[in-house]
């Protein structure tokens, strides 16, 4: 077991030093919160990683859940995990302080939340949903509905879940067949099957709410008729006792990674006797659900970011203590009776660990960065609110998939550190490399969400947030270009912005003839080009404040801190960053070959 899985310092640089949190306290609803309250919660929320998450990491692995006789049985842990996270107010704290929250701004919630799933990212679901799922109430949901389920899910009691996959419908949920027959008492009768539910039973649940899609009976074909449903294991009766809502445990899936947290598959209404609520108008659920999407995926793109910065710490730990082989200095040749050195000297070694460590930076910047344009949306006003808004909104597939597909990269350069001893179970490498597998896949496939990039939100409004977008890139390289010895990268990164704009041209033509199929074929190969040049833009903004600090001489930390953050970006700009010009070949080149016209054949 490695000794630390992320870095605070780093964390409190990002936050303090780079976006400027404090900008965020001026607002009335964040009143409550300043720089000392942010390291005391950052200080707690460590101590409780350190004590009650990071020690029964390896142990979720190896004791995963089990499914006997409809039950599902989790780590006997998450019963602490959970009864504490809802002590600590972890459940629901950026809610308003009349929904039961704290008004935490989306900075802190991603700070806190960025710890404790780097210290056991098998453990921090349970809490997580029963948020999304609490929020999807507290937003849509009528004060009846408010008063039965929230203060108990915020009490940790109660867990909620996400309902919607089913055996047909996982990317195109407008394939759903759940169903929701209307009773004369104004509940709906549901039935339907939903597989891949995370967290959806275990011991430690008094109930499980499930917000489910399902189709009321009658209502349009696709997205148009699909409606959102409370649908609780246990109903209440009229004097509120738990009644069985005929809500069973089918199964629970075994999977790859991620093995101490639950995902199951739920039957609804197999006798008949299944109730669902409906939450807000029949036939938005799908909006509602979207309306979500953006919390779900930006918790995704944390959790990518957090199990892969846990992963190069464990693999700078590693490579800081082994020795082995010799150095080639000089003549080019091994002195054998030398000492070995560690292998952190030798500089393959020192590329995989500069990788892990400028991906890792680069993407919970990202991270923080989407999550203050999340704050600044809900409290700006008029124009300021829109630009926040969409800003956000285009960042979203990126910074979901940057640290899903870059992070698992990031820890198979991880996993090579250690040589064979990367392949043993007795290392955690193997593990991160195996719990990350599944951040391209859920909440949107890297597919779907390239489409989503590429499809809607770079040409919304003619390309209005890309605008937006290039405007703060703009604002950054302004700053650069003060010092002398970051003007190369600006010049860089001018030349990558350009490249995107002849790329965007190249491709809008087929969009422009009509040939949409064309114009997204290669979206997942956009999405890894453009996202590599958004994330130069964050370390960029890193180097910045570093520089201005090594300056002015007036930063949190030591000066050997502020030159790694320029190191890194020298890094990035000469290994990642270069890999834009073959993504870009690719984009523009007139052939494509993969879409259907092809022939199935070509693949026999
Ligand atoms: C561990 C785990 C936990 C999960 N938790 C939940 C949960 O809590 N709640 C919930 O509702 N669901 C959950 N899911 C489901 C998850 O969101 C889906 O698995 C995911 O959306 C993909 O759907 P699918 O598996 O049906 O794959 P498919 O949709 O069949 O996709 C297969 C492949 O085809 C591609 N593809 C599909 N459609 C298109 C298209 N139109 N264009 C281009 N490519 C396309 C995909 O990108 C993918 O590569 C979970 C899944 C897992 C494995």
């Amino acid at each position: 077991m490695a000794d630390k899985y992320t870095s605070i310092e780093n964390l409190k640089f990002l936050l303090k030093e780079v976006h400027n949190i404090e900008e965020i306290f001026k607002y009335p609803r964040y009143q409550d919160y300043d720089l000392d309250a942010l390291d005391v919660l950052i200080d707690s929320v460590k101590d409780f990683s350190d004590k009650e998450m990071f020690p029964y990491f390896k142990d979720m692995d190896e004791k995963p859940v089990v499914y006997k006789d409809g039950k599902v049985i989790v780590h006997p842990q998450i019963d602490t995990i959970i009864k504490k996270s809802a002590e600590n107010g972890w459940i629901g704290p950026y809610f308003d302080f009349d929904d039961g929250g704290s008004q935490m701004p989306g900075m802190l919630y991603g700070a806190g939340f960025h710890i404790l799933e780097a210290a056991n990212n098998n453990a921090t679901g349970y809490i997580g949903l029963t948020t999304g799922a609490a929020n999807l109430i507290v937003t849509f949901g009528s004060k009846q509905q408010k008063d039965t389920y929230v203060p108990k899910m915020l009490a940790g009691k109660w867990m909620g879940t996400m309902a919607l996959t089913e055996p047909q419908a996982g990317s195109s949920l407008s394939d759903v067949k759940t169903t929701a027959k209307p009773s004369a008492d104004g509940h709906y009768e549901i039935k339907g099957q939903k597989i891949f539910i995370s967290g959806g039973d275990h011991q430690f649940g008094e109930n499980f709410i499930h917000l489910t899609l399902a189709r009321i009976e009658g209502a349009p074909m696709g997205t148009k008729g699909i409606s959102l449903f409370i649908v609780p294991k246990k109903r209440l009766d009229a004097a509120g006792n738990f009644e069985d809502n005929d809500v069973f445990t089918a199964g629970d899936f075994q999977k790859l990674g991620q093995k101490g947290y639950a995902t199951t598959h739920l039957s609804f209404g197999e006798n008949d006797n299944c109730r669902g609520y409906l939450l807000g108008e029949a036939n938005r659920g799908l909006k509602y659900m979207f309306n979500m999407m953006n919390e779900a995926r930006l918790s995704v793109g944390s959790s990518a970011t957090s199990i892969a910065t846990a992963a190069y710490q464990a693999s700078l730990q590693y490579a800081k203590e082994r020795p082995q082989g010799r150095r080639l200095k000089g003549s080019g040749k091994k002195d054998a009776s030398q000492e070995q050195t560690l292998i952190i000297n030798h500089p393959d070694v020192r590329r995989m660990l500069l990788a892990q460590k400028a991906i890792t930076e680069g993407a919970l910047s990202l991270i923080l960065q989407s999550y203050k344009y999340q704050d600044l949306a809900l409290v700006a006003e008029g124009e300021e609110k829109e630009k926040y808004h969409l800003l956000l909104e285009l960042l979203t597939p990126i910074a979901k998939t940057f640290p899903a597909e870059m992070g698992r990269y990031s820890i198979n350069e991880g996993l090579q550190v250690l040589g064979g001893y990367g392949f043993c179970m007795d290392f955690p490498l193997q593990q991160y490399y195996r719990d990350i597998r599944i951040m391209p896949l859920y909440e949107g496939t890297t597919g779907i969400q390239s489409l989503d990039l590429l499809g809607r939100k770079i040409p919304f409004e003619n390309g209005k947030s890309l605008q937006l977008l290039l405007a703060e890139v703009s604002e950054t390289m302004q700053t650069a270009s003060e010092h002398e010895d970051l003007k190369i990268y600006v010049t860089e990164l001018e030349s990558k912005i350009k490249l995107v704009q002849e790329v965007l041209q190249h491709l809008m033509a087929f969009a422009m003839s009509g040939d949409f199929e064309k114009y997204l074929a290669d979206a997942t190969i956009f999405m890894e080009f453009f996202s590599t040049i958004v994330v130069s833009w964050q370390l960029m903004k890193q180097a910045v404040a570093a520089k201005k600090i090594l300056v002015e001489g007036n930063g949190l930390y030591g000066e050997d801190f502020y030159k790694a953050k320029v190191h890194v970006l020298r890094y990035y700009f000469k290994y990642e960053l270069p890999k834009t010009a073959a993504h870009a070949e690719i984009l523009r080149n007139k052939e494509i070959l993969t879409i259907p016209e092809e022939g199935n054949e070509i693949f026999s």
